[in-house]
Protein backbone atom coordinates (compact mmCIF):
# COMPACT_ATOMS: atom_id res chain seq x y z
CA UNK A 1 0.00 0.00 0.00
CA UNK A 2 1.26 3.44 -0.71
CA UNK A 3 1.69 5.78 2.53
CA UNK A 4 3.69 5.78 5.45
CA UNK A 5 4.47 2.42 5.22
CA UNK A 6 5.95 2.22 2.01
CA UNK A 7 9.82 2.51 3.35
CA UNK A 8 11.68 0.23 4.88
CA UNK A 9 12.04 1.66 8.09
CA UNK A 10 8.88 2.43 8.58
CA UNK A 11 7.95 -1.05 7.98
CA UNK A 12 9.68 -1.99 11.48
CA UNK A 13 7.30 -0.20 12.96
CA UNK A 14 4.74 -1.53 10.77
CA UNK A 15 5.02 -5.41 10.07
CA UNK A 16 3.08 -6.48 13.34
CA UNK A 17 -0.06 -4.45 12.32
CA UNK A 18 -0.69 -4.97 9.19
CA UNK A 19 0.79 -8.52 8.19
CA UNK A 20 0.44 -10.57 11.21
CA UNK A 21 -2.47 -11.40 13.23
CA UNK A 22 -1.29 -10.98 16.86
CA UNK A 23 -0.64 -14.50 18.45
CA UNK A 24 -3.54 -15.88 20.19
CA UNK A 25 -2.77 -17.09 24.07
CA UNK A 26 -3.34 -20.32 25.64
CA UNK A 27 -6.43 -17.93 27.02
CA UNK A 28 -9.34 -17.34 25.03
CA UNK A 29 -9.23 -13.66 23.12
CA UNK A 30 -11.97 -11.67 24.76
CA UNK A 31 -15.34 -11.83 23.32
CA UNK A 32 -17.79 -9.13 22.74
CA UNK A 33 -20.30 -8.14 25.64
CA UNK A 34 -18.19 -9.99 28.20
CA UNK A 35 -17.82 -7.76 31.79
CA UNK A 36 -14.12 -7.86 32.25
CA UNK A 37 -13.84 -8.54 36.81
CA UNK A 38 -13.38 -5.66 38.59
CA UNK A 39 -11.05 -5.54 41.79
CA UNK A 40 -14.08 -5.93 43.51
CA UNK A 41 -14.96 -8.65 42.04
CA UNK A 42 -11.89 -10.42 41.69
CA UNK A 43 -11.54 -9.95 45.81
CA UNK A 44 -15.11 -10.85 46.06
CA UNK A 45 -14.35 -14.09 44.44
CA UNK A 46 -12.45 -15.34 47.06
CA UNK A 47 -9.97 -18.52 46.48
CA UNK A 48 -10.86 -18.57 42.68
CA UNK A 49 -7.65 -20.02 40.62
CA UNK A 50 -4.75 -18.78 39.77
CA UNK A 51 -5.29 -18.45 35.93
CA UNK A 52 -1.61 -17.83 35.12
CA UNK A 53 1.66 -17.49 37.01
CA UNK A 54 4.64 -16.26 34.84
CA UNK A 55 7.27 -17.58 35.77
CA UNK A 56 11.44 -18.38 35.45
CA UNK A 57 11.59 -14.34 34.65
CA UNK A 58 13.76 -11.30 35.32
CA UNK A 59 10.87 -9.03 37.06
CA UNK A 60 11.71 -5.91 36.51
CA UNK A 61 9.14 -4.52 39.33
CA UNK A 62 9.38 -0.57 39.68
CA UNK A 63 7.83 -0.74 42.56
CA UNK A 64 9.21 1.48 45.35
CA UNK A 65 11.53 -0.96 46.80
CA UNK A 66 13.12 -1.87 42.98
CA UNK A 67 12.62 -5.27 43.77
CA UNK A 68 13.44 -7.77 40.96
CA UNK A 69 11.75 -10.91 41.08
CA UNK A 70 11.22 -13.96 39.27
CA UNK A 71 7.46 -14.90 38.85
CA UNK A 72 4.13 -13.24 38.76
CA UNK A 73 0.47 -14.95 39.45
CA UNK A 74 -2.63 -13.44 37.68
CA UNK A 75 -5.98 -14.29 38.73
CA UNK A 76 -8.95 -12.41 37.05
CA UNK A 77 -6.54 -10.03 35.57
CA UNK A 78 -4.94 -8.88 38.08
CA UNK A 79 -1.75 -9.26 40.10
CA UNK A 80 -1.93 -11.78 43.16
CA UNK A 81 1.33 -12.84 44.07
CA UNK A 82 5.28 -11.52 43.20
CA UNK A 83 8.15 -13.33 44.32
CA UNK A 84 10.52 -16.32 44.07
CA UNK A 85 9.56 -18.94 41.32
CA UNK A 86 9.37 -21.21 44.45
CA UNK A 87 6.92 -18.88 46.51
CA UNK A 88 4.43 -18.27 43.76
CA UNK A 89 4.45 -21.17 41.35
CA UNK A 90 3.20 -23.03 44.70
CA UNK A 91 -0.14 -20.68 44.17
CA UNK A 92 -0.45 -23.23 40.83
CA UNK A 93 -3.27 -25.36 40.52
CA UNK A 94 -4.44 -27.87 37.82
CA UNK A 95 -6.10 -25.35 36.06
CA UNK A 96 -3.04 -22.71 36.40
CA UNK A 97 -1.28 -22.04 32.97
CA UNK A 98 2.25 -21.99 33.37
CA UNK A 99 4.48 -19.71 31.48
CA UNK A 100 8.32 -20.12 31.34
CA UNK A 101 9.73 -16.90 30.66
CA UNK A 102 13.28 -18.41 30.01
CA UNK A 103 15.28 -15.92 31.99
CA UNK A 104 13.53 -12.70 29.94
CA UNK A 105 13.20 -9.37 31.33
CA UNK A 106 10.11 -8.36 32.42
CA UNK A 107 8.84 -4.64 32.99
CA UNK A 108 5.45 -3.66 33.79
CA UNK A 109 3.26 -2.80 30.66
CA UNK A 110 4.83 0.89 29.08
CA UNK A 111 2.08 3.45 29.10
CA UNK A 112 1.90 6.40 26.66
CA UNK A 113 0.71 8.76 28.38
CA UNK A 114 -0.17 11.18 25.27
CA UNK A 115 -1.26 9.98 21.78
CA UNK A 116 -3.45 10.60 18.93
CA UNK A 117 -3.90 7.35 18.24
CA UNK A 118 -6.95 7.22 15.74
CA UNK A 119 -5.61 10.24 13.39
CA UNK A 120 -2.38 8.22 13.95
CA UNK A 121 -4.09 5.10 12.43
CA UNK A 122 -5.82 7.73 10.06
CA UNK A 123 -2.39 8.53 8.39
CA UNK A 124 -0.98 5.40 8.11
CA UNK A 125 -3.76 3.82 6.25
CA UNK A 126 -4.80 7.00 4.16
CA UNK A 127 -2.35 9.72 3.57
CA UNK A 128 0.76 10.24 1.40
CA UNK A 129 4.41 9.90 3.38
CA UNK A 130 5.45 12.86 3.27
CA UNK A 131 7.89 12.53 6.32
CA UNK A 132 11.13 13.78 6.41
CA UNK A 133 12.66 9.86 6.44
CA UNK A 134 10.91 8.64 3.31
CA UNK A 135 10.79 12.58 1.69
CA UNK A 136 13.67 14.71 1.95
CA UNK A 137 13.16 17.12 0.13
CA UNK A 138 10.47 19.31 -1.93
CA UNK A 139 11.75 17.61 -5.30
CA UNK A 140 11.14 14.31 -3.78
CA UNK A 141 7.38 14.85 -2.14
CA UNK A 142 5.88 16.84 -5.67
CA UNK A 143 5.91 13.53 -7.20
CA UNK A 144 4.53 11.61 -4.78
CA UNK A 145 1.70 13.66 -4.87
CA UNK A 146 1.07 13.69 -8.56
CA UNK A 147 1.43 9.85 -7.98
CA UNK A 148 -1.11 9.72 -5.68
CA UNK A 149 -3.35 12.38 -8.21
CA UNK A 150 -3.69 9.54 -10.53
CA UNK A 151 -5.38 7.27 -8.48
CA UNK A 152 -7.16 9.29 -6.53
CA UNK A 153 -10.64 10.57 -8.52
CA UNK A 154 -10.43 14.46 -9.56
CA UNK A 155 -12.24 16.46 -6.53
CA UNK A 156 -11.26 14.17 -3.92
CA UNK A 157 -8.67 15.24 -1.27
CA UNK A 158 -5.26 14.79 -1.25
CA UNK A 159 -3.72 14.76 2.16
CA UNK A 160 -0.39 15.20 2.77
CA UNK A 161 1.20 13.82 6.50
CA UNK A 162 4.19 15.13 7.19
CA UNK A 163 7.17 15.64 9.62
CA UNK A 164 6.81 19.03 11.63
CA UNK A 165 9.23 21.85 10.83
CA UNK A 166 9.68 20.29 7.58
CA UNK A 167 11.10 23.59 6.46
CA UNK A 168 14.17 23.30 8.56
CA UNK A 169 14.17 19.40 7.20
CA UNK A 170 13.75 19.31 3.39
CA UNK A 171 17.13 19.75 1.28
CA UNK A 172 15.64 23.21 -0.09
CA UNK A 173 14.69 24.39 3.32
CA UNK A 174 11.38 25.84 3.09
CA UNK A 175 7.86 24.27 2.55
CA UNK A 176 6.40 23.57 -0.73
CA UNK A 177 4.44 26.19 -2.26
CA UNK A 178 1.15 26.20 -3.42
CA UNK A 179 1.53 26.94 -7.06
CA UNK A 180 4.04 23.56 -7.05
CA UNK A 181 1.46 21.76 -5.80
CA UNK A 182 -0.90 23.22 -7.96
CA UNK A 183 1.22 22.00 -10.46
CA UNK A 184 1.70 18.60 -8.95
CA UNK A 185 -1.90 18.05 -8.47
CA UNK A 186 -3.95 20.48 -10.76
CA UNK A 187 -7.43 18.66 -10.67
CA UNK A 188 -7.30 17.64 -6.85
CA UNK A 189 -7.70 20.19 -3.76
CA UNK A 190 -4.43 19.08 -1.68
CA UNK A 191 -3.28 19.73 1.42
CA UNK A 192 0.08 19.19 3.00
CA UNK A 193 0.17 19.01 7.06
CA UNK A 194 3.35 20.47 8.50
CA UNK A 195 3.07 18.20 11.41
CA UNK A 196 0.00 19.06 13.15
CA UNK A 197 -0.34 22.92 13.22
CA UNK A 198 0.78 24.12 9.88
CA UNK A 199 -0.78 23.58 6.69
CA UNK A 200 -0.08 24.39 2.89
CA UNK A 201 -2.90 23.88 0.55
CA UNK A 202 -2.93 24.49 -2.71
CA UNK A 203 -5.92 26.51 -5.14
CA UNK A 204 -8.74 23.68 -5.18
CA UNK A 205 -8.18 23.47 -1.51
CA UNK A 206 -8.44 27.09 -0.79
CA UNK A 207 -12.14 26.80 -2.89
CA UNK A 208 -13.37 23.75 -1.63
CA UNK A 209 -12.45 25.09 2.21
CA UNK A 210 -13.77 28.32 1.36
CA UNK A 211 -11.05 30.83 1.70
CA UNK A 212 -10.97 33.52 -0.99
CA UNK A 213 -8.43 36.42 -1.57
CA UNK A 214 -8.10 39.15 1.75
CA UNK A 215 -9.69 36.57 4.29
CA UNK A 216 -7.21 36.53 7.27
CA UNK A 217 -8.94 34.28 9.70
CA UNK A 218 -11.56 31.58 9.31
CA UNK A 219 -12.98 29.81 12.45
CA UNK A 220 -10.19 30.61 14.13
CA UNK A 221 -7.38 28.88 11.56
CA UNK A 222 -5.15 32.01 10.50
CA UNK A 223 -4.74 32.25 6.67
CA UNK A 224 -1.23 33.53 5.47
CA UNK A 225 -2.04 36.31 2.91
CA UNK A 226 0.33 37.55 -0.07
CA UNK A 227 0.82 41.97 0.08
CA UNK A 228 -2.12 41.74 -2.66
CA UNK A 229 -4.14 39.54 -0.47
CA UNK A 230 -3.77 36.34 -2.07
CA UNK A 231 -3.94 33.54 -0.08
CA UNK A 232 -0.80 31.91 0.05
CA UNK A 233 -2.05 28.78 0.84
CA UNK A 234 -0.41 28.29 4.73
CA UNK A 235 -2.51 28.07 6.92
CA UNK A 236 -1.86 28.21 10.90
CA UNK A 237 -4.11 26.30 13.76
CA UNK A 238 -5.73 25.25 11.06
CA UNK A 239 -7.34 21.47 12.00
CA UNK A 240 -10.82 22.67 12.50
CA UNK A 241 -10.61 23.50 8.34
CA UNK A 242 -9.14 19.48 7.81
CA UNK A 243 -11.05 17.84 5.32
CA UNK A 244 -10.60 14.42 7.14
CA UNK A 245 -12.34 15.74 10.38
CA UNK A 246 -14.96 13.07 10.29
CA UNK A 247 -14.17 10.10 9.65
CA UNK A 248 -16.20 7.30 8.82
CA UNK A 249 -18.52 5.96 12.47
CA UNK A 250 -17.06 2.07 11.28
CA UNK A 251 -13.09 3.13 10.63
CA UNK A 252 -13.49 4.59 14.14
CA UNK A 253 -15.34 1.54 15.00
CA UNK A 254 -12.41 -0.77 13.65
CA UNK A 255 -9.59 1.84 14.68
CA UNK A 256 -10.62 1.68 18.56
CA UNK A 257 -11.91 -2.17 18.36
CA UNK A 258 -8.63 -2.90 16.69
CA UNK A 259 -6.11 -1.26 14.91
CA UNK A 260 -4.95 0.87 17.51
CA UNK A 261 -4.66 -2.02 20.25
CA UNK A 262 -2.52 -4.12 17.99
CA UNK A 263 -0.08 -1.40 16.68
CA UNK A 264 0.67 -0.66 20.31
CA UNK A 265 0.32 -3.44 21.60
CA UNK A 266 3.39 -4.52 18.88
CA UNK A 267 5.36 -1.49 20.87
CA UNK A 268 4.81 -2.84 24.13
CA UNK A 269 1.93 -0.84 25.48
CA UNK A 270 -0.74 -1.61 27.46
CA UNK A 271 -2.38 1.54 27.90
CA UNK A 272 -2.98 4.39 25.56
CA UNK A 273 -4.00 8.17 27.11
CA UNK A 274 -5.76 9.02 23.80
CA UNK A 275 -6.33 13.26 22.95
CA UNK A 276 -9.47 12.36 21.68
CA UNK A 277 -11.55 14.98 19.15
CA UNK A 278 -14.97 14.98 20.96
CA UNK A 279 -17.16 14.06 18.06
CA UNK A 280 -15.47 10.68 18.24
CA UNK A 281 -16.84 9.69 21.90
CA UNK A 282 -20.00 8.81 20.63
CA UNK A 283 -18.17 5.53 19.05
CA UNK A 284 -16.09 5.19 21.80
CA UNK A 285 -19.16 5.38 24.33
CA UNK A 286 -20.88 2.45 22.66
CA UNK A 287 -17.27 0.40 22.55
CA UNK A 288 -16.79 0.74 25.58
CA UNK A 289 -20.08 -0.96 27.19
CA UNK A 290 -19.48 -3.66 23.70
CA UNK A 291 -16.05 -4.77 23.12
CA UNK A 292 -13.30 -5.15 25.42
CA UNK A 293 -9.94 -3.98 23.92
CA UNK A 294 -6.13 -5.66 24.42
CA UNK A 295 -5.32 -1.67 25.14
CA UNK A 296 -6.59 -0.06 28.32
CA UNK A 297 -7.86 3.62 27.21
CA UNK A 298 -7.85 6.52 29.07
CA UNK A 299 -9.57 9.58 27.10
CA UNK A 300 -9.25 13.27 27.12
CA UNK A 301 -11.10 15.56 24.70
CA UNK A 302 -10.68 18.49 22.85
CA UNK A 303 -13.17 20.62 20.28
CA UNK A 304 -10.80 23.39 19.27
CA UNK A 305 -6.68 24.54 20.56
CA UNK A 306 -8.24 27.08 23.10
CA UNK A 307 -11.41 25.14 23.86
CA UNK A 308 -14.11 27.54 22.51
CA UNK A 309 -16.22 25.09 21.66
CA UNK A 310 -16.57 22.66 24.45
CA UNK A 311 -19.52 21.96 25.38
CA UNK A 312 -21.05 24.29 28.30
CA UNK A 313 -21.41 21.35 30.65
CA UNK A 314 -18.92 18.66 30.88
CA UNK A 315 -21.29 15.77 32.97
CA UNK A 316 -22.31 14.47 29.44
CA UNK A 317 -19.10 13.71 28.32
CA UNK A 318 -18.02 10.42 30.32
CA UNK A 319 -18.33 6.92 29.11
CA UNK A 320 -22.37 5.19 29.81
CA UNK A 321 -22.91 3.12 32.88
CA UNK A 322 -22.35 -0.49 32.46
CA UNK A 323 -18.15 0.29 31.12
CA UNK A 324 -15.14 -0.71 32.84
CA UNK A 325 -13.45 2.38 33.83
CA UNK A 326 -10.20 -0.57 33.80
CA UNK A 327 -10.37 -0.29 29.84
CA UNK A 328 -12.42 2.92 29.51
CA UNK A 329 -11.98 6.08 31.14
CA UNK A 330 -12.91 9.11 30.82
CA UNK A 331 -10.38 11.46 32.11
CA UNK A 332 -9.80 15.01 31.38
CA UNK A 333 -10.38 18.38 28.68
CA UNK A 334 -7.10 18.75 26.48
CA UNK A 335 -6.24 22.76 24.96
CA UNK A 336 -3.55 23.97 23.54
CA UNK A 337 -1.96 27.51 25.42
CA UNK A 338 0.50 28.08 21.93
CA UNK A 339 1.03 26.47 18.88
CA UNK A 340 4.00 24.39 18.36
CA UNK A 341 7.76 25.34 18.81
CA UNK A 342 9.33 23.72 15.97
CA UNK A 343 7.24 26.04 13.56
CA UNK A 344 7.66 29.28 15.40
CA UNK A 345 4.45 28.87 16.67
CA UNK A 346 5.43 28.26 20.39
CA UNK A 347 4.23 31.46 22.91
CA UNK A 348 7.86 32.50 24.02
CA UNK A 349 8.65 36.15 26.38
CA UNK A 350 11.86 36.74 23.93
CA UNK A 351 11.47 36.83 20.17
CA UNK A 352 12.78 33.82 17.92
CA UNK A 353 16.05 34.02 16.20
CA UNK A 354 16.31 35.49 13.19
CA UNK A 355 15.09 38.65 11.03
CA UNK A 356 11.20 36.83 11.15
CA UNK A 357 11.80 37.27 15.10
CA UNK A 358 8.19 36.88 16.70
CA UNK A 359 6.90 35.66 19.96
CA UNK A 360 4.87 32.90 18.56
CA UNK A 361 1.02 32.24 18.47
CA UNK A 362 -1.07 31.94 21.90
CA UNK A 363 -4.77 30.23 21.44
CA UNK A 364 -6.93 32.00 23.88
CA UNK A 365 -5.96 34.69 26.67
CA UNK A 366 -4.52 33.91 30.29
CA UNK A 367 -8.13 35.03 31.51
CA UNK A 368 -10.16 32.60 28.92
CA UNK A 369 -7.42 30.14 30.27
CA UNK A 370 -7.98 30.63 34.01
CA UNK A 371 -11.94 30.23 32.80
CA UNK A 372 -11.26 26.73 31.55
CA UNK A 373 -9.19 25.75 34.37
CA UNK A 374 -11.86 26.46 37.31
CA UNK A 375 -14.90 25.36 34.96
CA UNK A 376 -12.27 21.66 34.36
CA UNK A 377 -11.25 21.49 38.37
CA UNK A 378 -15.34 22.21 39.39
CA UNK A 379 -16.15 19.73 37.51
CA UNK A 380 -13.65 16.54 38.98
CA UNK A 381 -11.81 16.51 35.43
CA UNK A 382 -8.02 16.85 35.10
CA UNK A 383 -6.90 19.59 33.16
CA UNK A 384 -4.27 18.66 30.17
CA UNK A 385 -2.63 21.96 28.63
CA UNK A 386 -0.33 21.71 25.78
CA UNK A 387 2.35 24.30 26.20
CA UNK A 388 5.64 24.25 23.92
CA UNK A 389 7.09 28.11 24.29
CA UNK A 390 7.53 29.53 28.09
CA UNK A 391 5.37 31.72 27.57
CA UNK A 392 2.65 29.38 27.90
CA UNK A 393 3.62 27.66 30.59
CA UNK A 394 4.18 30.01 32.52
CA UNK A 395 0.28 30.94 31.15
CA UNK A 396 -0.79 27.52 32.58
CA UNK A 397 1.42 27.57 35.45
CA UNK A 398 -0.70 30.68 36.25
CA UNK A 399 -4.19 29.50 35.74
CA UNK A 400 -3.16 26.47 38.12
CA UNK A 401 -2.27 28.42 40.51
CA UNK A 402 -5.80 30.77 40.25
CA UNK A 403 -7.78 27.82 40.48
CA UNK A 404 -6.44 26.49 43.49
CA UNK A 405 -6.53 30.10 44.72
CA UNK A 406 -10.20 30.17 43.79
CA UNK A 407 -11.65 26.86 45.18
CA UNK A 408 -11.17 23.73 46.73
CA UNK A 409 -9.76 20.63 46.35
CA UNK A 410 -7.15 19.14 44.04
CA UNK A 411 -7.75 17.90 40.24
CA UNK A 412 -5.16 16.33 38.56
CA UNK A 413 -3.36 19.49 36.45
CA UNK A 414 -0.98 18.89 33.80
CA UNK A 415 1.53 20.50 31.07
CA UNK A 416 1.76 18.54 27.43
CA UNK A 417 5.13 18.83 26.53
CA UNK A 418 6.27 20.43 29.72
CA UNK A 419 9.99 22.16 29.17
CA UNK A 420 10.50 19.86 26.33
CA UNK A 421 11.71 22.72 24.40
CA UNK A 422 12.49 25.41 27.00
CA UNK A 423 12.04 26.29 30.82
CA UNK A 424 11.51 29.42 32.35
CA UNK A 425 13.73 30.16 34.92
CA UNK A 426 10.69 29.74 38.00
CA UNK A 427 8.69 27.04 35.90
CA UNK A 428 10.37 24.01 37.73
CA UNK A 429 10.19 25.33 41.61
CA UNK A 430 6.33 26.87 40.50
CA UNK A 431 5.52 23.37 38.86
CA UNK A 432 6.65 21.60 42.07
CA UNK A 433 5.16 23.41 44.67
CA UNK A 434 1.86 23.54 42.44
CA UNK A 435 1.92 19.59 42.01
CA UNK A 436 1.47 20.01 38.60
CA UNK A 437 1.91 16.90 36.15
CA UNK A 438 4.38 16.62 33.64
CA UNK A 439 3.71 14.80 30.49
CA UNK A 440 7.12 14.86 28.11
CA UNK A 441 8.67 12.74 24.80
CA UNK A 442 12.24 11.79 25.31
CA UNK A 443 13.07 10.63 21.44
CA UNK A 444 12.38 14.25 20.35
CA UNK A 445 15.72 14.88 21.32
CA UNK A 446 16.64 12.93 18.41
CA UNK A 447 14.45 14.75 16.01
CA UNK A 448 13.52 18.64 16.96
CA UNK A 449 16.89 19.23 19.31
CA UNK A 450 18.64 21.17 16.17
CA UNK A 451 15.34 23.10 14.60
CA UNK A 452 14.88 24.17 18.43
CA UNK A 453 18.17 25.39 18.82
CA UNK A 454 17.99 27.31 14.90
CA UNK A 455 14.79 28.25 16.81
CA UNK A 456 15.24 29.72 19.81
CA UNK A 457 19.49 29.84 19.74
CA UNK A 458 21.70 27.74 21.62
CA UNK A 459 21.29 29.08 24.67
CA UNK A 460 17.83 29.43 25.56
CA UNK A 461 17.75 25.47 23.88
CA UNK A 462 20.31 24.60 26.58
CA UNK A 463 16.60 24.83 28.91
CA UNK A 464 15.19 21.74 26.58
CA UNK A 465 14.71 18.32 27.97
CA UNK A 466 15.81 18.90 31.25
CA UNK A 467 14.70 15.38 32.51
CA UNK A 468 17.38 15.48 34.62
CA UNK A 469 16.63 19.03 36.99
CA UNK A 470 12.94 18.13 36.73
CA UNK A 471 13.33 14.69 38.81
CA UNK A 472 15.88 16.76 40.78
CA UNK A 473 13.21 19.48 41.67
CA UNK A 474 11.15 16.81 42.57
CA UNK A 475 8.80 16.61 39.29
CA UNK A 476 8.26 13.01 37.80
CA UNK A 477 7.48 13.40 34.49
CA UNK A 478 5.96 11.01 32.63
CA UNK A 479 5.98 10.01 28.95
CA UNK A 480 3.90 10.19 26.32
CA UNK A 481 4.83 9.80 22.01
CA UNK A 482 2.22 12.61 21.13
CA UNK A 483 1.76 9.74 18.20
CA UNK A 484 -0.17 11.20 15.28
CA UNK A 485 1.06 8.75 13.07
CA UNK A 486 3.37 11.76 11.33
CA UNK A 487 6.71 10.70 12.72
CA UNK A 488 6.15 6.74 13.43
CA UNK A 489 9.46 6.44 15.01
CA UNK A 490 8.31 8.26 17.96
CA UNK A 491 6.24 5.16 18.84
CA UNK A 492 9.41 2.88 19.26
CA UNK A 493 9.60 2.65 23.61
CA UNK A 494 13.10 2.00 22.93
CA UNK A 495 13.92 5.32 21.12
CA UNK A 496 12.45 7.51 23.94
CA UNK A 497 14.35 5.01 26.93
CA UNK A 498 17.71 5.77 25.15
CA UNK A 499 17.47 8.92 24.33
CA UNK A 500 16.35 9.76 27.58
CA UNK A 501 19.63 7.89 28.93
CA UNK A 502 22.05 9.00 26.42
CA UNK A 503 20.66 12.19 25.49
CA UNK A 504 21.15 11.30 22.09
CA UNK A 505 20.42 13.73 19.36
CA UNK A 506 20.40 15.31 16.05
CA UNK A 507 23.14 17.48 17.04
CA UNK A 508 25.40 14.78 18.48
CA UNK A 509 24.89 14.25 22.51
CA UNK A 510 22.83 16.67 23.87
CA UNK A 511 23.33 18.63 27.78
CA UNK A 512 24.46 15.39 28.67
CA UNK A 513 24.30 16.45 32.58
CA UNK A 514 20.58 15.94 31.47
CA UNK A 515 20.61 12.26 31.58
CA UNK A 516 18.54 10.32 33.19
CA UNK A 517 19.29 6.43 34.98
CA UNK A 518 18.09 3.62 33.16
CA UNK A 519 15.50 2.95 35.82
CA UNK A 520 14.29 6.80 35.66
CA UNK A 521 13.78 6.68 32.34
CA UNK A 522 11.79 3.37 32.84
CA UNK A 523 9.91 4.82 35.56
CA UNK A 524 8.98 8.02 32.93
CA UNK A 525 7.36 4.84 30.94
CA UNK A 526 5.75 3.32 33.29
CA UNK A 527 4.64 4.41 36.96
CA UNK A 528 5.17 7.80 36.84
CA UNK A 529 3.02 8.08 33.28
CA UNK A 530 0.85 5.91 35.23
CA UNK A 531 0.63 9.20 38.24
CA UNK A 532 0.53 11.79 35.13
CA UNK A 533 -2.68 10.77 34.42
CA UNK A 534 -3.92 9.24 37.97
CA UNK A 535 -4.04 5.92 37.64
CA UNK A 536 -0.56 5.12 39.80
CA UNK A 537 -3.05 3.00 42.16
CA UNK A 538 -3.71 0.14 39.11
CA UNK A 539 -1.04 0.63 37.03
CA UNK A 540 2.67 1.69 36.33
CA UNK A 541 4.52 -1.33 38.17
CA UNK A 542 3.88 -5.21 39.01
CA UNK A 543 2.97 -5.20 42.43
CA UNK A 544 0.22 -7.06 44.13
CA UNK A 545 -3.75 -6.14 43.12
CA UNK A 546 -2.41 -3.87 40.56
CA UNK A 547 -3.27 -5.03 36.40
CA UNK A 548 -1.30 -7.85 35.33
CA UNK A 549 -0.04 -5.35 32.26
CA UNK A 550 4.05 -6.46 31.77
CA UNK A 551 6.20 -6.57 28.94
CA UNK A 552 8.90 -9.01 27.85
CA UNK A 553 11.70 -7.45 26.13
CA UNK A 554 14.87 -8.97 24.67
CA UNK A 555 17.69 -8.38 26.91
CA UNK A 556 18.34 -7.23 30.24
CA UNK A 557 18.00 -3.41 30.10
CA UNK A 558 19.27 -2.59 33.63
CA UNK A 559 22.42 -4.24 32.90
CA UNK A 560 23.21 -3.53 29.23
CA UNK A 561 25.12 -0.42 27.52
CA UNK A 562 22.80 2.09 27.42
CA UNK A 563 23.64 2.74 23.49
CA UNK A 564 22.47 -1.20 22.81
CA UNK A 565 18.72 0.09 24.90
CA UNK A 566 18.14 1.55 21.11
CA UNK A 567 18.22 -2.18 19.31
CA UNK A 568 15.78 -3.67 22.18
CA UNK A 569 13.06 -5.36 21.18
CA UNK A 570 9.17 -6.35 22.86
CA UNK A 571 8.86 -10.14 22.78
CA UNK A 572 5.52 -10.12 24.44
CA UNK A 573 2.57 -7.62 25.45
CA UNK A 574 0.50 -9.04 28.68
CA UNK A 575 -2.23 -7.07 28.90
CA UNK A 576 -4.48 -7.90 32.30
CA UNK A 577 -2.17 -11.47 32.45
CA UNK A 578 -3.80 -12.11 28.86
CA UNK A 579 -1.19 -12.36 26.02
CA UNK A 580 -2.04 -10.22 23.42
CA UNK A 581 1.40 -9.67 20.93
CA UNK A 582 4.24 -11.82 20.69
CA UNK A 583 6.88 -10.90 18.18
CA UNK A 584 7.44 -14.09 15.78
CA UNK A 585 11.09 -15.45 16.70
ZN1 LIG B 1 -0.32 15.94 21.05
Amino acid sequence: MAGIFASASAARYAGKYFKETVMPSQHPRPVLSTPVPSRRAAEAAGPAAVEVIYHHGHVVCLDREESVCQAVAVRQGRIVKVGTDAVVTALASADTLMVDLDGRTVLPGFIDGHAHPSLAVRMMEKYVDGRFRTTPSVAVLLPKISARAEQTPPGEWIIVASSSSSQTRFAERRLPTRAEIDAAAPNHPVMFLNGAHEAVVNTQGLRSIGITKGMSELRGALIGLDADGEPTGVITEGMVLFPDRRVPDDDLRRYYASAIPQLWNANGYTSVYSMTPLPEMAILGELATSVVPTLRYTIAVFTDPGGRYLPPTFEALGFPAGSNPDWYRFAGIKVWADSDLPMRGGAVFEPYEGPDGGYGLLNLSQEDLDVLALRVHLAGLSFLVHATGDRATAMALTAFERTRARADGKTLQRIEHFGVFMLGPDDLTRARRLGIEANVQPAWLTTLTKSTIEHIGAKRARGAFRFRSMIDAGIEPGFGTDLTGIVLETLDPFLHLWAAVTRSSDVGPFVVEEAVSVIEALRMLTIWAAKAQGEEASKGSIEVGKLADMVVISDDITSMPPDAIRDLKVLKTIVGGRVVYESEK
